[in-house]
């Protein structure tokens, strides 16, 4: 029963009974947080049954995280406990996070609605996460994170609320006040907004399957070792495995921004970055003229946005940016021996 005395039924559900959402997100962007208020809103608040869950790694800020939330009528019980593999509600807490891990697996066209954050326009999110067709959703998570002094979390369960159709406003709010309410309840406010913010700004187009990409059927991720495969302790069987690494996903809206004209060639930056994002080349200084180590700019393949190198450097050289307004591509400076 909802707080109204009504039962509420869902829009649609699965074989099972079950009306299912899967966030892939990355440690740092609250999904664990979202899936615990989608669950509490939708159990405590509106008389239904379910359950909600995370699955991570090293818990370490950055590194890819998935929480699932599994939702069905009050009459029905939960016996099931399995990670979602084809969701109602797919929602992508951070793009470049499809760049290494296979985010829209099991996603079906005509009963997945995925959602991503994103500046892009939902054709240009459909054609990046090389969705077969179906419902794509885009809001702009971070920025509006920013505008409202809340976090990603909040705007992006605005617009799973939307998506899902079945969540009550008051359920919602008495979820996310006793999560926060007492530990920051001054961010009660930004939090509301936030979440009202995405849940009326999330953009929504629906697409044809026009043969333009294939299925993206779910599979369960195969451990690459095991007992009869595993090396040596302590051997690196992959050389040079950091190169491939993409700490873009650690980044929460900012940069640091390099401003040549600006730059002595000091060093300090790099001795203060903790990722060997600075890129120096044998060259003549602009300015003397002289034969010398030249910084060419930043690799942000590697860069998580810590921002220290900005409050190390004395000469303006280096200064905070929000990532959504700049060209990363045309930005990007490569390290030579990575090309
Ligand atoms: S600390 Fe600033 S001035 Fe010094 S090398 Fe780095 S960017 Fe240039
Ligand atoms: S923000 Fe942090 S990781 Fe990025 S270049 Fe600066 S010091 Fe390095």
């Amino acid at each position: 029963m909802t707080q109204s005395g009504k039962a509420v039924k869902l829009p649609v559900k699965n074989d099972l009974g079950f009306f299912e959402i899967r966030m892939e997100s990355i440690g740092g962007l609250g999904a664990n947080v979202a899936g615990k208020i989608l669950i509490e809103a939708a159990i405590i608040g509106m008389g239904m049954n379910g359950a909600g869950f995370a699955s991570y790694g090293s818990e370490k800020k950055g590194t890819p995280i998935k929480s699932f939330v599994r939702i069905c009528e009050g009459a029905q019980q939960v016996r099931i406990n399995s990670p979602v593999e084809e969701p109602h509600v797919l929602a992508i807490f951070h793009e470049a996070l499809a760049k290494s891990v296979p985010v829209t697996a099991g996603a079906v066209p005509g009963k997945t609605v995925v959602i991503l954050n994103t500046r892009r326009t939902p054709s240009e999110a459909r054609d990046f996460l090389k969705l077969e067709g179906g419902k794509v959703g885009v809001v702009d998570a971070m920025e509006v994170a920013m505008a409202t002094g809340s976090r990603v979390n909040m705007v992006m369960m605005g617009a799973i609320m939307k998506a899902a159709g079945f969540y009550e406003w008051k359920a919602a709010e008495d979820a996310v006040q006793a999560q926060f309410g007492k530990k920051y309840p001054t961010l009660m406010k930004a939090n509301m907004d936030a979440l009202k913010r995405g849940f009326d700004e999330v953009k929504f187009e629906e697409f044809k399957k026009d043969g333009k990409f294939p299925p993206q059927p779910f599979r369960r991720e195969e451990p690459k070792l095991g007992y009869e495969t595993a090396p040596i302790g302590g051997t690196i069987y992959s050389v040079g495995n950091m190169r491939f690494k993409d700490l873009s996903t650690s980044r929460t809206g900012t940069i640091p921004l390099f401003i040549l004209d600006k730059c002595v060639r000091c060093g300090e930056c790099d001795i203060t970055c903790p990722d060997y994002c600075f890129v120096w080349e044998k060259g003549k200084d602009p300015k003397t003229g002289k034969d010398g180590m030249v910084l060419l700019g930043i690799d942000y393949q590697y860069c998580k946005g810590c921002l220290r190198c900005t409050h190390i450097c004395k000469f303006g050289a280096l200064i905070p940016a929000k990532e959504a307004e700049q060209d990363m591509d045309k930005i990007t400076v490569k390290h030579k021996f990575l090309k």
